[in-house]
C-alpha cells in the first residue's frame, strides 16, 4: 500500500488540486511511509497489532480529512482482528465492514457524496457476496478491487456533499475524488498482495 500511495502521489495529488488544495497525494505517501516506521518495530506482533499501528500513524501524522478518516478505517479493522495471526477471506471482511463502519461514523459520508465511502463501500458489498458465494481468496479480493474502480469512476459526475470539495458545489462535477481513487489504489494494492495465499 504504501509502494501504491508513493508511486501514485502526483496522480492524487493533482486530483485533489482540481476540487481540493492539493495536498491528498502528499498526504497519503507521509502517512504509508510513517505506518512503514512503526511496522518495523512490530515484528512478530499479531494482525489487529499492526493494523492499529498504521491506523494510529495515520492519524498522527496526516492533517487534513483523510488521515483521520483512514486511519479511523485501519485501526478499526485492527479492533476486529485483535490477537490474530491470520485471517480467511471472512475475517478479512468483517475486519473491512467494521473500518468502513467506522469511518463512517467519523465522517458522515453517505453513498453519492463522492468520497472514499463511493470506493470503499461498493468494494465492501462485492467481498462479502464472493464470501457468501464460496469465491477462492485471490479472485475475492480481486473483484472487490474492481468494485472500488468502478466506485470511483463513478464519483466523476457527483456533486461533493462532503469535505472541502463540497465548497465547490456544482463545479465539483466531472472530477474524479481523490480519496476514492486512493480507497481503489489501497484495495487494490491489498489484492495484488494478500492474494497470494497468504491468508
Ligand atoms: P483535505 O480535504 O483536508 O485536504 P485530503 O485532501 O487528504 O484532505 O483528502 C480529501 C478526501 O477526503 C476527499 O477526496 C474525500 O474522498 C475524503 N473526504 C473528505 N471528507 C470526507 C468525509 N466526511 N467522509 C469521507 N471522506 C471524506
Ligand atoms: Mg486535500
Amino acid at each position: 500500500m504504501a509502494a501504491e500511495m508513493a508511486e501514485h502521489r502526483a496522480d492524487l495529488t493533482k486530483l485533489d488540486a482540481a476540487i481540493g488544495d492539493g495536498d491528498h497525494g502528499t498526504n497519503m505517501d507521509r502517512g504509508m511511509r510513517k505506518a512503514l516506521e512503526r511496522l518495523d518495530g512490530l515484528e512478530g506482533e499479531d494482525i489487529g497489532a499492526a493494523l492499529k499501528a498504521v491506523g494510529l500513524a495515520l492519524v498522527s501524522s496526516v492533517g487534513g480529512a483523510a488521515g483521520p478518516l483512514y486511519g479511523t478505517l485501519f485501526m478499526q479493522m485492527g479492533s476486529a482482528t485483535d490477537g490474530r495471526d491470520a485471517v480467511d477471506l471472512a475475517g478479512w471482511a468483517d475486519a473491512l465492514e467494521a473500518g468502513v463502519t467506522g469511518l463512517q461514523a467519523r465522517g458522515r459520508a453517505e453513498p453519492g457524496d463522492k468520497t472514499m465511502v463511493d470506493a470503499l463501500l461498493p468494494a465492501l458489498e462485492t467481498l462479502r457476496t464472493a464470501v457468501q458465494e464460496g469465491v477462492e481468496p485471490a479472485d475475492a479480493l480481486r473483484r472487490s478491487a474492481a468494485a472500488a474502480e468502478e466506485g470511483m469512476k463513478a464519483t466523476v459526475p457527483m456533486q461533493a456533499r462532503k469535505g472541502r470539495a463540497s465548497y465547490l458545489g456544482p463545479r465539483s462535477v466531472g472530477h474524479q475524488d481523490p480519496g476514492a481513487t486512493s480507497s481503489h489504489l489501497l484495495l487494490h494494492s491489498a489484492a495484488e498482495a494478500l492474494g497470494d495465499g497468504q491468508a
